[in-house]
């Protein structure tokens, strides 16, 4: 554990439209092969730390400002968000973003889009995938905006399995769902983590539930990290019992 980290955030600042300054000097490492969860109420920061990382803020006016991020080592501020995916390092965005008017298994196969390799490379994936989502298997078929949230939230992590991911950077998976639908996704990303080795940054308002998976928390308060730990040890902090798992 005393490895370079996977992905290594440090000290950044960003600044949406110029002036409105919304992560004020944000710290964060993840090893290879973890599972780290970014926890903190809505408007806390942290699908804007996601998409700084996955070098995704020029399109909603946003900048880092100050800071870096070395993802596997490489600056990703000097890197494009597609050379980043060709990198290992992906983003499920927030709300699933499927394409709605696709099938399931099309929308899988877009996921492909970074690949080089060929298409039996490609069939071979969508069948990892499927082995990993049964669900997903027998909805192949079917127009993605018609399956349940559940199902749209597991497409859009089998569509970001098609790249490849060395890490995932994974936004509010559990928005919406039920908690059963909820634990069944968790299942499949320690799956993911355990099996493949694919490193992941969960971002979530679930407390709760991304403390059972993850191994190392960080919570984000107004822009800035106000306590880090052991998920387990977070998990039995005051502190947090009392102010994001509403069980003081
Ligand atoms: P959520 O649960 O809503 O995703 P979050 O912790 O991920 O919350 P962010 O979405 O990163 O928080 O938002 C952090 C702050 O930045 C909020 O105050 C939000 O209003 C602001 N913000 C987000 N996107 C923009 C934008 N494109 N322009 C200006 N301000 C923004």
């Amino acid at each position: 554990e005393t490895a370079t980290p996977f992905l290594s955030v440090n000290n950044i600042e960003v600044v949406y439209d110029h002036v409105i300054l919304v992560l004020k000097g944000v710290s964060l490492d993840v090893p290879r092969g973890g599972i780290v969860a970014l926890l903190g109420a809505n408007g806390a920061g942290k699908t804007t730390t996601l998409k700084a990382v996955s070098n995704l803020l020029h399109s909603e006016r946003g900048e880092v400002t100050k800071g870096s991020i070395l993802f596997d080592s490489v600056e990703v501020q000097s890197l494009s968000p597609n050379e980043l995916v060709r990198r290992g390092c992906i983003q499920v965005m927030e709300g699933r973003r499927c394409f709605a008017h696709l099938t399931v298994e099309e929308n899988l196969l877009t996921g492909a889009f970074t690949r080089v390799d060929g298409k039996s490379a490609i069939a071979e994936d969508l069948e990892r995938v499927y082995g990993y989502f049964p669900r997903l298997r027998e909805r192949r078929g079917s127009t993605a905006g018609y399956t349940s949230g559940g199902e749209q939230q597991m497409c859009a992590i089998g569509r970001a399995l098609m790249s490849r991911p060395k890490m995932i950077l994974l936004d509010e998976p559990s928005m919406g769902l039920a908690p059963q639908i909820v634990e069944e996704i968790f299942e499949i990303v320690k799956d993911l983590n355990v099996r493949e080795n694919v490193t992941f940054l969960l971002a979530e308002q679930n407390t709760n539930m991304a403390l059972k998976y993850a191994r190392h928390g960080y919570i984000l308060e107004n822009g800035r990290v106000v306590m880090d730990g052991e998920a387990r040890a977070l998990a039995a902090n005051e502190d947090v019992k009392e102010f994001y798992l509403g069980i003081a």
